[in-house]
């Protein structure tokens, strides 16, 4: 049967994973190794020059990681894709191929915290920047472009505002600046969004969040659409579309065409910069993903229950849901993320901080835990956490108030969810 005509429920088992070739073993195997035996020195010589595809150091290339990669791919409807050790890895893994020192993204400001940070101070060390701007204003994203940017970055459903991003958009712009549209889709995972077919050039993830879905394993991944032309305007992606002389004048969109993106991230970002996924975690991914679509249509369907019945109650100020009539993302939601808004949502409680605090000591089911996409349900008050070293006006951007807590909602009974999360307010309120 061909993968290509495969529909994404059959993908999320088959893609990436024929039978072992050698031993006939239907699950991947967790390849623990690091070196592979080669046949001989000249088969040596043409892996290490690129000539051949072929297993070298697990630092590079693992069969386990692979079948992971490969599954990815099918599920972004990307060329190709690169496993990394975590989702913050795969952010500078994804940059690392497009900037030079002097560079700069355009950033949306509703982004997780920790990428702000990566964003604000870390990238400045590699002579980076980004400019951070609301992705609702159109007019300013690409007004805020210059001839030294060189990405568009944004997440799907970005985290903890309940906001769902205008994809096509963004990605109308980026095709006007002639730079490629890059979106973190945690969030969404490709079940509720698949960005390269709304127009994204390159789809970066946190696996360790509802990809994996389990809470066992860091892991992130890039894929590429392979639909970008590196060699556009001479000059201004030379990574990709000059001669690397660490490979003898290489030029790696030239010689790899719509995977010169994915190549250069194994050949030149895995090698050098190291941030390899392990084997065991990419065989836990790949047994979570497995089931990623039972998983997100039940966190959606226990997500609106959640939502709803807090919107509807009296000690709740606010809930930032856009799975909820009352937001105002719905239509966006229905239009361009019709299997709903994910299960990671704010909301506000009467009582302002003291009560968020309160609450999150009160609550029994949920646990007070700095992650989220896991099966069970999880809750943190971003502000004094994950968006601490947010100054006020980024924390108002990111929807992180001080009087507000971020949900991610599992895929326990909702009822249970619902009266842990009554008898926690009743404490946080009387
Ligand atoms: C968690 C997260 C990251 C970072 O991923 P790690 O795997 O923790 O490094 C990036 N983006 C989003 C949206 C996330 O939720």
């Amino acid at each position: 049967m061909d993968i290509q005509k495969m529909q994404f429920d059959t993908l999320l088992l088959h893609a990436g994973a024929a039978p072992d070739p050698t031993t006939g073993s239907r699950q991947v195997p967790i390849y623990q190794n690091v070196g592979y035996v080669f046949k001989d020195t000249d088969h040596a010589a043409r892996l290490f020059n690129l000539q051949e595809v072929g297993y070298v150091y697990t630092r590079l290339t693992n069969p386990t990681v692979a079948a992971l990669q490969e599954r990815i791919a099918h599920l972004e409807g990307g060329a190709g894709a690169v496993a990394c050790s975590s989702g913050h890895a795969a952010q500078i893994m994804a940059l690392f191929a497009l900037m030079r020192p002097g560079d700069n993204i355009i950033a949306s400001n509703r982004l997780y915290g920790g990428t702000v940070t990566q964003f604000t101070h870390t990238i400045k060390r590699f002579g980076w920047s980004a400019n951070f701007v609301d992705t609702e204003n159109l007019r300013a994203l690409e007004a805020a472009a210059d001839e030294n940017t060189k990405a568009i970055f944004c997440e799907s459903i970005a985290n903890p505002g309940g906001y769902v991003t205008d994809i096509p958009a963004l990605a109308e712009i980026a095709n006007r600046l002639g730079v490629p549209l890059i979106v973190d889709n945690t969030g969404a995972t490709p079940y509720l969004c698949r960005p390269i077919k709304q127009g994204a050039h390159i789809v970066v993830h946190s696996t360790t969040k509802f990809m994996t879905g389990n809470g066992t394993s860091l892991g992130g991944v890039v894929v590429d659409s392979g639909t970008f032309d590196w060699s556009a305007v001479a000059g201004k992606y030379p990574s990709l579309a000059e001669p690397d002389p660490a490979y003898h004048g290489l030029n790696f969109h030239e010689t790899f065409g719509t995977l010169a993106f994915t190549f250069h991230g194994i050949a030149v970002g895995l090698r050098d910069l190291g941030m390899t996924m392990a084997p065991q975690n990419a065989f836990q991914t790949l047994l979570g993903i497995e089931t990623l679509s039972l998983r997100m249509q039940r966190h959606v369907e226990n997500a609106m229950k959640v939502a709803g019945w807090l919107d509807t109650d009296h000690r709740v100020e606010s809930v930032s849901y856009a799975g909820l009539p009352s937001s105002a993302f719905y239509s966006r939601v229905q239009e361009l993320y019709p299997l709903g808004a994910g299960a990671l949502f704010t909301f506000a409680v009467k009582g302002g901080y003291e009560a968020c605090v309160k609450l999150v000591n009160g609550l029994e089911l949920f646990s007070h835990v700095a992650n989220l996409g896991d099966s069970r349900s999880l809750i943190i008050h971003s502000a004094s956490t994950t968006h601490s070293q947010l100054t006020d006006e980024q924390l108002i951007a990111a929807g992180a108030l001080p009087s507000v807590v971020r949900v991610s909602i599992g895929i326990e009974d909702a009822a249970d969810l619902i009266n842990d999360l009554d008898q926690a307010l009743t404490k946080a309120t009387q």
